[in-house]
């Protein structure tokens, strides 16, 4: 026997079970390391992480794993120490007939939990909710085509999550809207070596890139497309496409009612439901039904975006990247200081403006105050990040004794790594002609070499687009919902995951890593409280 697993649950006051214990027990050791915690199917996962035979998380899977020792086993004794635990603290004890008493159980109550969305949150979170309680009726309802925005992510590869942050604390550093509240149970709970290992358990293959960046092997979304829809249909979610919900109240009994839109037509049609999941991404439909419920909206901004720059000289190095710089955002709203305003990476010149993961991180840091200050600032860039500026001027004053009879613009320090077009838009701006030779460039001119290239400011105008991503920073306040369980602090039984939360990350996988973890979180714990009121109550 490799291992043991015990389910109990307990009622609450109001009759209603909402707590999950499982008590998982390993034979071959002490049975003090067996491990006892609370609340909903969290627990389960965390009990059955890393168990042999029990790698799949989910209530009748878990208990139909379940093994008792024979009698006489050299076990036995310690497995009823467990049993004793378990009437200790009062909840009802699934012994030997555990598995016929919860498959009874299990069908003696029908509920429906329906999902708003079927994007990356909505259907991972339907897949996990019927993983755990299969019995538990799964509708997921998309106004448009599902797993959309998975189809076109990523240049249509798909960039899943981050291989890169192992350490949870530095992974939400990446989340300019959560950075705080996700240092807490939020990624422990389904960080992305889980999103690995689960998309690598259902048949896709994943690859890190050197910045961390996950894709499938196949570099086509369709794989992750193909394996979700694959888990939909074998998990039994029905999947109700071209249909909105357009509005929710909240009966007597204390289930939603939904109002249900069949499109074009919209010949509505009511639904009732025992769980809600909001996942409908950046989606005003589903600001309207988070207020509804008694949810306040955080104002939705866009975030990841490039900036716009009038420099028509600057368009001409088109194409022209830059492996580090470091760039500071300034913007005339903002007096003090602010740390994320500053940030360093690669950057890309466009037709436009500047790209590249350092402004793209910028601009989400500072998505909010771009906004109120209508997307108008200056850029200070520093090209020579890794250059001390006066070590910066004496190399620019002995390249001048060294080279003093070639031109200007054939001979640019090597130390500054740059490319002969950017020399070229450098002296440009100086008012210095190319053909100028070095020995007659003035000390003063020199100076201002080095100062444009530690401190180039470029007047930010707009905003563009990045067509590899964007995100909608707003949405439901952290503080309304649990983030150990997804639920509404305002409303039971009501769940969010993804971008409707106020919760946005910079490029590099984040996002979808963000609407993975909430999905598995809503959805396991609604499984675990379907399991738990399906099971009748101890007498
Ligand atoms: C072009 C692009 C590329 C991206 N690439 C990446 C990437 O490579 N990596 C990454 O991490 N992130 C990427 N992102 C961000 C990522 O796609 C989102 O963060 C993620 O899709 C959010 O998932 P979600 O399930 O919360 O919302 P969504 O994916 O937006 O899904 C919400 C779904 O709900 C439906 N819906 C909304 N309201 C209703 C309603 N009332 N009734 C019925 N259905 C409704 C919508 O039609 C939609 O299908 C990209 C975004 C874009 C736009």
């Amino acid at each position: 026997m490799a291992s043991i697993a015990f389910a109990a649950v307990c009622q609450t006051r109001h009759n209603i079970v909402r707590h999950c214990s499982v008590f998982h027990f390993v034979p071959t050791v002490n049975h003090k390391r067996t491990r006892e915690r609370s609340c909903s199917t969290h627990a389960i996962c965390q009990a059955t992480k890393g168990s042999p035979g029990l790698a799949d998380i989910g209530g009748v899977g878990l208990l139909g794993s379940l093994t008792l020792p024979a009698s006489g086993d050299k076990d036995t004794h310690t497995t009823m120490s467990v049993f004793q635990t378990i009437k200790e603290v009062n909840v009802t004890c699934l012994r030997n007939a555990s598995v016929n008493i919860v498959f009874f159980a299990l069908k003696s109550k029908e509920e429906l939990l329906v999902v708003v969305g079927a994007g990356a949150a909505g259907v991972y979170g339907a897949i996990h909710a019927k993983t755990v309680a299969p019995h538990l009726t799964v509708v997921v309802i998309e106004k448009g085509k599902p797993l959309s925005k998975v189809k076109v992510s990523g240049g249509g590869r798909c960039n899943v999550t981050n291989g890169h942050c192992v350490d949870n604390m530095i992974l939400a550093e990446n989340y300019p809207r959560g950075h705080k509240e996700l240092k807490g149970s939020f990624f422990n709970m389904h960080g992305p070596v889980d999103t690995m290992s689960w998309f690598a358990s259902h048949g896709v293959e994943l690859k890190t890139e050197d910045d961390g960046r996950v894709f499938p092997v196949s570099d086509s979304s369709s794989s992750i497309i193909d394996c979700l829809m694959s888990e939909v249909k074998q998990r039994g979610v029905s999947l109700q496409t071209k249909k909105s919900v357009s509005a929710v109240s909240i009966l007597y009994s204390g289930k939603f009612l939904l109002e249900v839109e069949q499109l074009p037509s919209h010949h509505a049609e009511r639904v009732e439901a025992d769980y809600l999941l909001i996942a409908s991404g950046s989606n005003r439909q589903g600001y309207t039904l988070a207020s509804q419920l008694g949810h306040s909206i955080v104002d939705p901004v866009p975030s990841l975006f490039t900036f716009k720059i009038e420099d028509l000289h600057l368009r001409e190095l088109s194409g022209v990247t830059f492996p580090k710089v470091k760039v500071r955002l300034k913007l005339d709203s903002v007096q003090k200081n602010i740390p994320h305003l500053t940030q360093v990476g690669p950057m890309l010149v466009t037709h436009w403006g500047l790209s590249g993961p350092v402004i793209l991180r910028l601009s989400a840091w500072g998505a909010r105050l771009l906004f109120s200050s209508s997307y108008k600032g200056r850029l200070f860039v520093d090209f020579v990040p890794d250059l001390h500026v006066e070590n910066l001027k004496s190399i620019l004053s002995r390249h001048k004794h060294q080279y003093a009879k070639q031109k200007v613009l054939n001979s640019c320090p090597p130390e500054f790594g740059i490319s002969k077009r950017f020399w070229s838009y450098v002296l440009e701006r100086q008012g210095l002609s190319g053909d100028t030779l070095w020995a007659s460039i003035s000390n003063n001119s020199l100076m201002s070499i080095g100062s444009l290239l530690k401190d180039c400011i470029f007047e930010v105008t707009g905003k563009g687009q990045f067509k590899d991503e964007f995100v909608t920073a707003g949405g439901v306040p952290l503080s309304e919902i649990s983030l150990n369980t997804m639920e509404s602090k305002i409303c039971p039984r009501l769940f969010f995951a993804g971008e409707i939360l106020n919760v946005d990350g910079v490029t590099g996988g984040f996002n979808f890593q963000n609407a993975w973890s909430g999905g598995f979180i809503a959805g396991t714990t609604i499984g675990g409280l379907a399991l738990c009121s399906s099971y009748p109550s101890s007498k």
